[in-house]
């Protein structure tokens, strides 16, 4: 489980988090969904420890966060945007990645060989399309098996083979007793997904329940009718 509670972040004079209180339930999907800045990622950031927040406490498992870090082992993340060494191939990457780790029960490479990735992976990481290193993102986030995944827009940039593929893994490991976090624009996809939907709006947390709660409702039958008009009743 992982649990915030009065969750505030500003950077400057922009205050993007505000008075966010969340239970994320292990062993579920949780879809994070709102329109571009409403703080999706910073709230993600802040479970990660890579965004101090301004007030609040979250507590990942027995953890509370205050500046130790080791409860990081437990999460792989996926983030919005991967930054990779560049001059590295993603041979290397790997071989680096997993050098830092003690794995005894092996990695979990399933996505590499769902991609069939051994290609692209002789290659300097500079030279993959958007695509290929949102594949190999992916590959990284899943790596070390861990409890907890992060993923911040995993099926962004992604065409619709790969983005079923990784759809597929993400249900897997739920099933296997993972706690996973994403965010997402495509309603279907967090339909299809999600157990829980958190829906931010500029900074505060408008819906958390079931996403049968918002469908059954509202009178729409999809979802993205259902939080369009949320959402746009919320700016009247
Ligand atoms: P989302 O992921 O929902 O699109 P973000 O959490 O990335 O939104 O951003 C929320 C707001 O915070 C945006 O207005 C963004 O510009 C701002 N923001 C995010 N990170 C920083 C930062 N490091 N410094 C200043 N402003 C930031
Ligand atoms: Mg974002």
């Amino acid at each position: 489980m992982i649990s915030i509670k009065n969750l505030h972040k500003r950077f400057g004079k922009l205050e993007v988090l505000k008075n966010i209180d969340l239970s994320i339930n292990t062993g579920k999907i949780t879809a994070i969904v709102g329109p571009n800045g409403s703080g999706k990622t910073t709230l993600i950031k802040c479970i990660l420890g890579l965004v101090k927040p301004d007030a609040g406490e979250i507590r990942v498992g027995d953890t509370r966060l205050n500046g130790h870090w080791s409860y990081r082992k437990d999460i792989g993340f996926m983030p919005q945007t991967a930054r990779f060494p560049d001059n590295l191939t993603g041979k290397e990457l790997l071989h680096m990645i997993k050098d830092l780790r003690d794995m005894k029960n092996g990695f979990d490479e399933e996505i590499i060989e769902a991609y069939n990735l051994t290609d692209e992976l002789n290659k300097p990481v500079r030279n993959l399309s958007g695509g290929t290193r949102q594949k190999l993102n992916a590959a990284l986030a899943f790596l070390f098996s861990p409890p907890i995944l992060i993923l911040d827009e995993p099926t962004a940039g992604l065409d619709p083979v790969s983005s079923s593929a990784l759809k597929d893994k993400i249900m897997k490991e739920k099933d296997n007793g993972k706690t996973i976090i994403l965010t997402s624009h495509i309603m279907s996809e967090v339909q299809e997904l999600a157990d829980t939907i958190v829906i931010l709006l500029e900074g505060k947390k408008f819906f958390d329940g079931p996403i049968t709660e918002i469908t059954n409702g509202s009178g729409n039958t999809t979802l993205e009718r259902a939080v369009a008009q949320i959402m746009k009743d919320a700016q009247l």
